[in-house]
């Protein structure tokens, strides 16, 4: 079956499409974007992605010119012509074609949107989930602003790259004081020996993921809180995490996944913790899912 992608008001097959070599997304990294979970065929948490969406849209002046509703149609659609059962749909907006210029190209310009939904197996995530993952830390040399999901995403390619050199699958970026800020592609976490579960707290330095702000509504639960399980925000240092309990990120690619190792340190007893697994076992109890 041939890939179909969304381009520009067309659906295209995958090979087929393309975009103008003026398109400021190209020239300047001058886009953002979403990635959404597609789990038994529904989109998780639609409606706080696209929230997010018309944020750092906002953010970085960029006229969406689009829709939501447009969107939720061109993700539908996607799912049905790729027959994606499970895996993710990912969105890309552009400022839009025009005369390389560092300026803004004039108003009414069209943005470029790209999307397009692959499938992802259900299997292999779960059985890595309860595997675990190992984690490396490295200077956080991101821009002022990664609350805003740009494309401009060159220092976490860097990080993603060198963690996998370093035999890990993730790379927990460590700002000036020493604190960790978030992962390449996710958001960190660590359960301390008190049962409190950390993260950092929103700000522009981290970008304020969409599954973490669904893992706060679940901790809240009363299934959770009986457990003695809360959860802070606040900032934690390498050292802090590697004497945790526990330590996880999360995502809308990995979900809710255990970390056993920081810089070839073990942590709690080297295997997944029992509050990352009960976390990602009910992630989709609450998310919601739309068709
Ligand atoms: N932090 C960064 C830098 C990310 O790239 C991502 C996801 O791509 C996240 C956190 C997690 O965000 P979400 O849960 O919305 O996928």
């Amino acid at each position: 079956m041939s890939r179909i992608a969304y381009v520009n008001g067309r659906y295209v097959p995958h090979k087929d499409a393309a975009v103008s070599i003026d398109d400021r997304a190209f020239l300047f990294a001058d886009g953002i974007y979403e990635v959404i979970e597609i789990y038994d065929g529904a989109l998780i948490d639609e409606a706080l992605h696209l929230e997010r969406l018309q944020r750092s849209a906002r953010e970085l002046r960029l006229n969406l010119q689009v829709r939501p509703g447009a969107l939720r149609l061109i993700f539908r659609e996607l799912v049905a012509r790729n027959k994606v059962i499970d895996g993710h749909v990912y969105l890309q907006i552009t400022r839009g074609a025009a005369r390389r210029d560092h300026v803004f190209p004039k108003s009414g310009t069209p943005c470029g949107i790209v999307a397009f939904a692959h499938s992802a197996s259900r299997a292999a995530a779960e059985a890595k989930a309860h595997k675990g993952v190992s984690v490396i830390s490295l200077p956080d040399i991101r821009w002022k602003r990664p609350d805003i999901k740009t494309v401009s995403l060159l220092p976490n390619v860097l990080a993603r790259q060198q963690a996998k050199e370093a035999g890990a699958y993730e790379a927990w970026l460590i700002d000036e004081q020493g604190f960790v800020t978030e992962g390449s592609a996710s958001n960190a976490w660590i359960v301390e020996p008190s049962g409190c579960i950390v993260t950092r707290a929103a700000s522009p330095a981290i970008l304020r993921g969409v599954t973490r702000t669904r893992l706060f509504e679940i901790i809240a639960h009363e299934s959770f809180a009986a457990k003695g399980l809360k959860v802070e925000e606040r900032s934690f240092t390498l050292a802090q995490a590697q004497a945790a309990q526990e330590a996880f990120i999360t995502g809308a690619t990995s979900l809710v996944l255990p970390v056993t190792a920081i810089d070839g340190q073990k942590i709690g007893s080297g295997a997944p913790g029992p509050v990352a697994l009960a976390l990602r076992a009910a992630l989709h109890c609450f998310a919601p899912a739309s068709r």
